[in-house]
Order: C-alpha cells, then sequence, then structure tokens
C-alpha cells in the first residue's frame, strides 16, 4: 500500500477526477545512455499534448537540488532513490503522473520504490541498452571519465547493475530508433492513465 499522507482531507480520486487522469508513477530504469531522459522528455510532451498532467523528475537535476549531500556510495543511491520515490508518491497523491529517469541500478532500490510508492500505481520500463553501446554514445562523456578514474562508482564500470526481471515494458534502444521505441511506450502507458470513471464515481 502506498504511503496516502492522509494529512489531506481531499482524496487522490477526488484530485484525479479534477485533472481527469489516473495518476502513475513511470519509472524509467537502465544505464546512462540508455536514453531514460530521451524518452521521459518525448512521453512528457506526448502526454501533455493529449491533455495530461505530468511532472518529469531526472536525475541530475535531483542531484543538483533536493539531493545533493547524497554521495554515489550504495547508501547515497538508496537514500537518493528512497527520497524520489517518496515525491513520487506526494505527486500521485495529488493526482498527478510522474515520470521518473533515474539508473536505479539494483532490484532492491527498484523494489524499496515500488513500495513506497504502491504497486499499483507503479509502472517499471527498463530501458535497455548494451554497456558497449552506452559507452559509446557517452551522451554526457561520464563514461570516457569514469575509465581515467576521474568519477569513482559509476554504474557499469565499477558500480554494479542488476538487469530488472520484471518490467512491466522493456524498451531495446540498440535495435529500434528514438521514434520506435516513443510509439512503443505511448501505446503501453495510454490505457493506463485514462481516466476512469467507473474506478473514481464521484
Ligand atoms: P540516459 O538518460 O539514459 O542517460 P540519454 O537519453 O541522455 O540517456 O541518451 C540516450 C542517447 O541515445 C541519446 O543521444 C539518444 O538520441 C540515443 N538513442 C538512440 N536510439 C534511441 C532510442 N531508441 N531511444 C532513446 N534514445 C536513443
Amino acid at each position: 500500500m502506498a504511503n496516502s499522507y492522509i494529512a489531506s482531507k481531499i482524496s487522490k480520486e477526488q484530485k484525479e477526477s479534477r485533472l481527469q487522469q489516473t495518476a502513475k508513477s513511470i519509472w524509467m530504469t537502465g544505464l546512462s545512455g540508455a536514453g531514460k531522459t530521451t524518452l521521459g522528455l518525448a512521453l512528457e510532451k506526448e502526454l501533455f499534448q493529449r491533455g495530461f498532467f505530468i511532472q518529469l523528475l531526472d536525475g541530475d537535476d535531483v542531484r543538483t537540488g533536493l539531493n545533493r549531500d547524497l554521495t554515489y556510495s550504495e547508501e547515497g543511491r538508496t537514500e537518493n532513490i528512497r527520497r524520489i520515490a517518496e515525491v513520487n508518491a506526494l505527486y500521485n497523491n495529488s493526482g498527478i503522473i510522474t515520470i521518473s529517469c533515474f539508473i536505479s541500478p539494483t532490484n532492491a532500490i527498484r523494489y524499496m520504490a515500488r513500495k513506497i510508492i504502491g504497486p499499483e500505481n507503479f509502472i517499471e520500463v527498463f530501458v535497455k541498452a548494451p554497456l558497449s553501446l552506452c559507452e559509446k554514445r557517452d551522451v554526457k562523456g561520464y563514461y570516457l571519465k569514469a575509465r581515467q578514474g576521474l568519477i569513482k562508482e559509476f554504474t557499469g564500470i565499477d558500480s554494479p547493475f542488476e538487469e530488472p526481471e520484471h518490467s512491466d515494458l522493456v524498451l531495446e534502444t540498440s535495435s529500434d530508433t528514438v521514434e520506435e521505441t516513443i510509439q512503443r511506450m505511448i501505446a503501453f502507458i495510454l490505457p493506463q492513465i485514462q481516466y476512469n470513471k467507473a474506478k473514481n464515481p464521484q
């Protein structure tokens, strides 16, 4: 059961009714460079154009603000995801759909996020690409720095990434184009966030 933040007297269902949507947390997990941000931004834009109200949360933004006190140690990574999951729960309880783009490298970390947010609200999307390709893309130049030892505990290099085995959706960004991947993602997500009047009678 998700954290319900019961101080509010207005229910999640009332807020979803106001926004005419079902609030879910779309959780993008995958290696750096796999495509989480590219796809997360595209999804946000597509959903917004269709009338949905969404909040995107991205690793670099959160690391420079809310979680700037945290390291990349196992402890730091766990606390990073714990706080982000709590933020997701707050948004969802306000009726807002979230898209979170975080490496979230281990099964334990993803399980914690699912538990905090509530399995009924959590949609795990595995943005999948081999390490060799992510390293070749090296969108932010982090892999080169990690190989040179300038960045420590970098996921895939000297910090582990456990491939998720039970994701709700797997997107292979090594074989599909950005446009194809976006279309697949939208087709999967849309039915789950449509407002369900039967579920929320007012
Ligand atoms: P992440 O947020 O996972 O670190 P980014 O989205 O920043 O990754 O970078 C992914 C890179 O891979 C981008 O340069 C993007 O154009 C490229 N790319 C190639 N094919 C795809 C695809 N099918 N989906 C997403 N990104 C792709």
